[in-house]
Protein backbone atom coordinates (compact mmCIF):
# COMPACT_ATOMS: atom_id res chain seq x y z
CA UNK A 1 0.00 0.00 0.00
CA UNK A 2 1.05 4.06 -0.69
CA UNK A 3 2.63 5.27 2.17
CA UNK A 4 0.38 8.26 3.23
CA UNK A 5 1.52 12.19 3.01
CA UNK A 6 3.38 12.12 6.70
CA UNK A 7 2.26 15.21 8.66
CA UNK A 8 4.41 16.86 11.31
CA UNK A 9 1.77 18.63 13.95
CA UNK A 10 2.27 20.95 16.61
CA UNK A 11 0.08 21.58 19.84
CA UNK A 12 1.24 24.35 21.08
CA UNK A 13 -1.36 23.83 24.71
CA UNK A 14 -2.16 26.59 26.82
CA UNK A 15 1.01 28.71 25.70
CA UNK A 16 1.07 31.57 23.04
CA UNK A 17 0.04 35.12 23.46
CA UNK A 18 0.71 37.28 20.74
CA UNK A 19 3.61 38.13 21.04
CA UNK A 20 4.50 34.22 20.47
CA UNK A 21 3.73 34.82 16.78
CA UNK A 22 7.05 35.97 15.63
CA UNK A 23 7.56 31.91 16.27
CA UNK A 24 5.09 30.89 13.56
CA UNK A 25 6.15 33.90 11.28
CA UNK A 26 9.68 32.59 11.85
CA UNK A 27 8.61 28.84 11.08
CA UNK A 28 7.09 30.27 8.03
CA UNK A 29 10.07 31.56 6.62
CA UNK A 30 11.98 28.34 7.06
CA UNK A 31 9.59 26.57 5.65
CA UNK A 32 8.85 28.57 3.02
CA UNK A 33 13.00 28.69 2.17
CA UNK A 34 13.99 25.16 2.85
CA UNK A 35 11.12 23.24 1.86
CA UNK A 36 9.42 20.28 3.78
CA UNK A 37 11.05 16.52 3.63
CA UNK A 38 9.13 14.04 2.20
CA UNK A 39 6.18 16.43 0.64
CA UNK A 40 5.04 16.40 3.93
CA UNK A 41 2.08 18.72 6.09
CA UNK A 42 3.24 20.44 8.72
CA UNK A 43 0.31 22.13 11.00
CA UNK A 44 0.87 24.23 13.99
CA UNK A 45 -2.14 24.21 16.54
CA UNK A 46 -2.36 27.20 19.08
CA UNK A 47 -4.40 28.42 21.71
CA UNK A 48 -7.85 29.31 19.62
CA UNK A 49 -7.47 32.94 20.88
CA UNK A 50 -4.06 32.89 18.51
CA UNK A 51 -6.09 31.13 15.58
CA UNK A 52 -7.20 34.29 13.40
CA UNK A 53 -3.88 36.05 13.65
CA UNK A 54 -1.49 33.31 12.96
CA UNK A 55 -3.31 31.67 10.05
CA UNK A 56 -2.61 35.60 9.03
CA UNK A 57 1.26 35.45 9.76
CA UNK A 58 2.02 31.93 8.13
CA UNK A 59 0.23 32.75 4.91
CA UNK A 60 1.14 31.30 2.18
CA UNK A 61 3.85 29.19 3.52
CA UNK A 62 2.12 26.19 3.51
CA UNK A 63 1.73 25.69 7.53
CA UNK A 64 -2.03 24.88 7.79
CA UNK A 65 -3.25 25.54 11.78
CA UNK A 66 -5.95 23.38 13.70
CA UNK A 67 -7.55 23.72 16.96
CA UNK A 68 -6.94 21.72 20.05
CA UNK A 69 -10.48 21.14 20.74
CA UNK A 70 -13.94 21.74 19.35
CA UNK A 71 -17.60 21.28 21.20
CA UNK A 72 -19.51 18.24 19.54
CA UNK A 73 -22.80 19.83 18.51
CA UNK A 74 -22.68 22.92 15.82
CA UNK A 75 -23.62 26.11 18.15
CA UNK A 76 -25.73 26.81 20.88
CA UNK A 77 -26.03 27.10 24.78
CA UNK A 78 -22.40 25.77 25.68
CA UNK A 79 -20.59 28.67 27.46
CA UNK A 80 -16.85 28.59 26.80
CA UNK A 81 -16.63 25.56 24.19
CA UNK A 82 -15.73 26.03 20.52
CA UNK A 83 -17.78 24.12 17.65
CA UNK A 84 -15.78 23.03 14.68
CA UNK A 85 -17.13 25.46 12.38
CA UNK A 86 -15.81 28.12 14.14
CA UNK A 87 -12.41 27.01 14.01
CA UNK A 88 -13.08 26.04 10.23
CA UNK A 89 -14.08 30.11 10.27
CA UNK A 90 -11.05 30.85 11.86
CA UNK A 91 -9.18 29.08 9.05
CA UNK A 92 -7.94 25.57 10.78
CA UNK A 93 -8.21 22.42 8.39
CA UNK A 94 -7.33 20.12 12.01
CA UNK A 95 -8.14 19.64 15.50
CA UNK A 96 -6.85 17.82 18.08
CA UNK A 97 -9.53 15.87 19.69
CA UNK A 98 -9.26 13.40 22.87
CA UNK A 99 -6.00 14.95 23.87
CA UNK A 100 -4.91 12.91 27.30
CA UNK A 101 -4.96 16.38 28.86
CA UNK A 102 -8.80 16.73 27.87
CA UNK A 103 -9.57 13.50 28.74
CA UNK A 104 -7.96 14.15 31.98
CA UNK A 105 -9.05 17.15 32.91
CA UNK A 106 -12.38 17.60 31.61
CA UNK A 107 -13.21 14.00 31.79
CA UNK A 108 -13.60 13.20 28.04
CA UNK A 109 -14.96 9.86 27.42
CA UNK A 110 -14.36 7.57 24.07
CA UNK A 111 -17.77 8.44 22.94
CA UNK A 112 -17.08 11.97 23.77
CA UNK A 113 -14.34 12.12 21.71
CA UNK A 114 -16.11 10.50 18.60
CA UNK A 115 -19.11 13.00 18.68
CA UNK A 116 -16.34 15.96 18.74
CA UNK A 117 -14.53 13.94 15.88
CA UNK A 118 -17.90 13.19 13.62
CA UNK A 119 -18.42 17.01 14.47
CA UNK A 120 -14.86 17.62 12.78
CA UNK A 121 -15.56 15.45 9.57
CA UNK A 122 -18.92 16.99 9.08
CA UNK A 123 -17.41 20.60 9.02
CA UNK A 124 -14.56 18.93 6.56
CA UNK A 125 -12.16 19.53 9.25
CA UNK A 126 -9.25 16.94 9.85
CA UNK A 127 -9.85 15.38 13.49
CA UNK A 128 -6.53 14.44 14.88
CA UNK A 129 -7.83 11.78 17.42
CA UNK A 130 -5.22 10.96 20.36
CA UNK A 131 -5.11 7.95 21.89
CA UNK A 132 -2.86 6.22 24.48
CA UNK A 133 -1.62 3.91 27.41
CA UNK A 134 -1.28 5.37 30.93
CA UNK A 135 2.34 4.21 32.56
CA UNK A 136 0.47 1.70 34.92
CA UNK A 137 -1.42 0.19 31.33
CA UNK A 138 1.74 -0.05 30.03
CA UNK A 139 3.48 -1.54 32.78
CA UNK A 140 1.10 -4.30 33.21
CA UNK A 141 0.66 -5.46 29.79
CA UNK A 142 -2.25 -4.11 28.82
CA UNK A 143 -1.03 -1.05 26.14
CA UNK A 144 -2.28 -2.63 23.45
CA UNK A 145 -5.39 -3.76 24.33
CA UNK A 146 -6.11 -0.15 25.84
CA UNK A 147 -5.33 1.80 22.66
CA UNK A 148 -7.14 -1.02 20.46
CA UNK A 149 -10.19 -0.17 22.95
CA UNK A 150 -9.68 3.88 22.45
CA UNK A 151 -9.96 3.09 19.09
CA UNK A 152 -12.68 1.08 18.10
CA UNK A 153 -14.87 3.84 20.92
CA UNK A 154 -13.06 7.11 19.60
CA UNK A 155 -13.10 6.83 15.82
CA UNK A 156 -16.67 7.70 14.24
CA UNK A 157 -18.53 5.19 11.46
CA UNK A 158 -18.21 6.64 7.90
CA UNK A 159 -15.51 8.04 8.22
CA UNK A 160 -13.24 9.31 5.17
CA UNK A 161 -9.99 7.02 6.12
CA UNK A 162 -7.83 9.79 4.25
CA UNK A 163 -10.15 12.73 6.51
CA UNK A 164 -8.97 11.47 9.70
CA UNK A 165 -5.73 11.30 11.66
CA UNK A 166 -4.81 8.83 14.73
CA UNK A 167 -2.15 10.51 17.25
CA UNK A 168 -0.41 7.54 19.40
CA UNK A 169 0.63 9.53 22.42
CA UNK A 170 1.85 7.31 25.34
CA UNK A 171 0.59 9.72 28.36
CA UNK A 172 3.66 9.03 30.35
CA UNK A 173 6.08 9.92 27.48
CA UNK A 174 4.14 13.62 27.06
CA UNK A 175 6.38 16.27 28.49
CA UNK A 176 8.21 14.09 30.22
CA UNK A 177 11.44 13.35 28.08
CA UNK A 178 10.31 9.98 28.74
CA UNK A 179 9.95 7.75 25.02
CA UNK A 180 9.17 4.15 24.43
CA UNK A 181 11.54 2.09 22.55
CA UNK A 182 11.85 2.07 18.91
CA UNK A 183 10.41 -1.77 18.78
CA UNK A 184 7.60 -0.66 21.76
CA UNK A 185 6.58 2.37 18.59
CA UNK A 186 6.87 -0.15 15.86
CA UNK A 187 4.60 -2.69 17.93
CA UNK A 188 2.13 -0.46 18.83
CA UNK A 189 1.85 1.65 15.37
CA UNK A 190 1.45 -1.68 13.72
CA UNK A 191 -1.48 -2.75 16.06
CA UNK A 192 -3.42 0.67 15.36
CA UNK A 193 -2.74 -0.31 11.82
CA UNK A 194 -4.14 -3.47 11.69
CA UNK A 195 -7.22 -2.55 14.23
CA UNK A 196 -7.56 0.26 11.17
CA UNK A 197 -7.25 -2.13 7.87
CA UNK A 198 -9.77 -4.69 10.08
CA UNK A 199 -12.28 -1.64 10.44
CA UNK A 200 -12.04 0.20 7.47
CA UNK A 201 -10.61 -2.17 5.05
CA UNK A 202 -7.96 -0.93 2.47
CA UNK A 203 -8.88 2.48 3.31
CA UNK A 204 -7.19 1.41 6.62
CA UNK A 205 -3.65 2.00 5.01
CA UNK A 206 -4.22 5.83 4.05
CA UNK A 207 -5.49 6.48 7.48
CA UNK A 208 -2.13 8.74 9.59
CA UNK A 209 -1.07 7.28 12.49
CA UNK A 210 0.88 10.37 14.17
CA UNK A 211 3.37 9.44 17.06
CA UNK A 212 3.54 12.03 20.07
CA UNK A 213 5.56 12.04 23.24
CA UNK A 214 8.74 13.99 23.92
CA UNK A 215 9.61 14.00 20.46
CA UNK A 216 12.56 16.12 19.68
CA UNK A 217 15.10 17.55 17.33
CA UNK A 218 17.28 14.92 18.57
CA UNK A 219 15.01 11.84 18.35
CA UNK A 220 12.72 12.78 15.87
CA UNK A 221 14.97 11.01 13.15
CA UNK A 222 14.90 7.34 14.74
CA UNK A 223 11.09 7.61 15.73
CA UNK A 224 9.90 8.74 12.30
CA UNK A 225 11.67 6.07 10.46
CA UNK A 226 10.01 3.56 12.34
CA UNK A 227 7.19 1.60 10.39
CA UNK A 228 3.80 2.74 10.03
CA UNK A 229 4.90 6.02 12.17
CA UNK A 230 3.45 9.03 9.50
CA UNK A 231 4.59 11.90 11.32
CA UNK A 232 4.57 13.37 14.74
CA UNK A 233 2.50 15.35 16.97
CA UNK A 234 4.73 17.84 18.93
CA UNK A 235 4.15 19.53 22.11
CA UNK A 236 7.08 21.33 23.33
CA UNK A 237 9.32 21.45 21.36
CA UNK A 238 6.56 23.01 18.48
CA UNK A 239 6.81 26.23 20.77
CA UNK A 240 10.29 27.15 19.12
CA UNK A 241 10.56 27.74 15.21
CA UNK A 242 14.31 26.26 15.14
CA UNK A 243 13.33 23.12 16.77
CA UNK A 244 10.08 22.19 15.26
CA UNK A 245 11.94 23.05 12.10
CA UNK A 246 14.32 20.65 13.43
CA UNK A 247 11.76 17.60 13.62
CA UNK A 248 9.92 18.34 10.61
CA UNK A 249 13.74 18.35 8.75
CA UNK A 250 13.72 14.89 10.06
CA UNK A 251 11.44 13.58 8.53
C1 LIG B 1 1.44 16.44 23.28
O1 LIG B 1 0.96 16.77 24.35
O2 LIG B 1 0.72 16.33 22.26
C2 LIG B 1 2.88 16.19 23.23
C3 LIG B 1 3.33 15.34 22.35
O3 LIG B 1 3.66 16.85 24.17
P1 LIG B 1 5.29 16.80 24.29
O4 LIG B 1 5.84 16.80 22.89
O5 LIG B 1 5.62 18.08 25.02
O6 LIG B 1 5.61 15.56 25.02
Amino acid sequence: PLRPIPLIAGNWKMNGVTAALAEAEALATLVATHGVARGGEVALCPPATLLMAMRERLGRSGIATGGQDCHARASGAHTGDISAAMLKDAGARFVIVGHSERRADHGETDEAVREKAAAAVATDLIPIVCVGETESQRLSGEAVRVVERQLDGSIPDGVPTEGIVIAYEPVWAIGTGLTPTLADIAEMHEAIRRRLVERFGEGGHSVRILYGGSLKPGNAREILAVDNVDGGLVGGASLLAKDFFAIISAL
